[in-house]
């Protein structure tokens, strides 16, 4: 990759959005971030931002799907290439596309297509996300309670076969065992709670034992209650734990965000978008696992009105955050790209803008419509003003 100059934008660092830098990229990484007009001199190319937002490429660790496809249905290198394609219109860089409850013949096929993508380049992919089947029925949202099953040895043998990437597991504590979950994160698996109806007690223990993220807080879990903490409470009670949040307007009531924000740092949040098939696609309704979802009010709800992922992109819910937890721009991007990178053990590569990270960048005005989206160095999009220097 030619080394490319960034100039005259709004750079999200590490300090905040700054003016007045130069952005040089060097193959698929950053080679330098400074003052220096003459940094770079020696580019191929200078991008003149002309006052727009440059920030960190988003990385999504929830995407069911994209662009009409679901990646339970056809869980496939594909399939995995034409969601990415889909989400980086939105500023996605990185993401895992992740695999609702299903057979256990389902999930080596996807296991084995994200290997496959990860070792043919395909761009922005980080390994997958298993959200299921070893849930709390009580708690299984959408979820085929036909295919919800328990985590024996043979579902951790299938767990831990490697992909290149990371893979990130979705189960219920208190359908498994501390131990299990200890030897899941040992075999480096990130283990998150979700669709869990676990006490607080029993979600403490699987924390004492690797468990490091808590999947769509709030939803399909144990709420806080005044004897009983919950899952819910376990989450936010815990200081170094990871929740991932979707902030669409429907899922969570903003105020119960704004509360959560106020329990432990921010730097322990993650936007996820939990993106089904509509994302993308002119067609608002899809099949998922037989039942029909529709897209009403921007809310994906089955025949019965339950909630069926999300029909948000990561630029929406930056920008939803932004505004509805009043935390602004800068904070709400580093939900969508630092703190998952810190999340899924990521942080020295992804999620910043600084020399040495990875040149996925996103290109934004104001209103967090994506402009351009940069992955590993290289242009995605087009429609901001390049001028050649060379
Ligand atoms: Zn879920």
């Amino acid at each position: 990759m030619s080394p490319v100059a960034f100039v005259n934008g709004r750079v999200l660092t590490d300090a905040g959005i700054e003016e007045g830098l130069t952005v040089l990229t060097g193959s698929a990484h950053i080679a330098s971030v400074n003052r220096s007009e003459a940094a770079g001199a020696h580019a191929a190319e200078e991008v003149d931002l002309d006052g727009k937002l440059l920030l960190p490429g988003f990385v999504d660790a929830q995407v069911n799907g994209g662009g009409g496809v679901l990646f339970n249905e056809t869980p496939t290198v594909e399939a995995i290439a034409e969601i990415g394609r889909v989400h980086h219109r939105f500023g996605t860089t990185a993401f895992l596309p992740t695999l609702v409850s299903d057979d256990l013949t389902v999930v080596a096929e996807a296991i084995s297509a994200a290997r496959e993508a990860i070792a043919a380049g395909v761009p922005g992919v980080l390994g997958i996300h298993i959200e299921g089947p070893f849930l709390n029925e009580i708690r299984k949202g959408v979820h085929d309670a036909s295919k919800i099953r328990y985590l024996d040895e043979d579902a951790y043998r299938l767990l831990t076969r490697p992909t290149g990437g990371k893979t990130l597991l979705t189960l219920a504590p208190e359908k498994t065992t501390p131990q299990m979950i200890r030897r899941l994160c040992e075999a480096g698996v990130v283990v998150s709670a979700g669709h869990s109806n676990a006490t607080y007690a029993e979600v403490r223990a699987a924390l004492d034992n690797g468990l490091s993220g808590f999947t769509h807080l709030f939803n399909a879990m144990s709420p806080m209650t005044v004897r009983e903490p919950g899952v819910v409470g376990a989450a936010l009670d815990d200081a170094d734990s990871w929740c991932s949040i979707i902030v669409d307007g429907h899922h969570v009531d903003p105020v119960m965000l704004r509360l959560a924000l106020r329990c432990k740092r921010r730097e322990r949040f993650i936007l996820v978008t939990d993106a089904m098939p509509s994302v993308g696609a002119e067609r608002k309704s899809f099949s998922l696992l037989g039942r029909r979802i529709t897209v009403t009010d921007g809310v994906c709800v089955d025949e019965d009105g339950t909630l069926a992922g999300s029909n948000i992109d990561m630029a929406s819910a930056v920008r939803n955050a932004a505004r509805l937890l009043d935390i602004g721009i800068a904070d709400a991007a580093r939900m969508a790209s630092r703190y998952p990178a810190d999340f899924l053990g990521l942080s020295s590569e992804y999620g910043r803008i600084a020399a040495g990270w990875r040149a996925d960048l996103v290109i934004a005005d104001d209103e967090l419509n994506i402009l351009e989206t940069w992955i590993g160095g290289r242009r995605l999009g087009s429609s901001v003003p390049v001028s050649a220097v060379h």
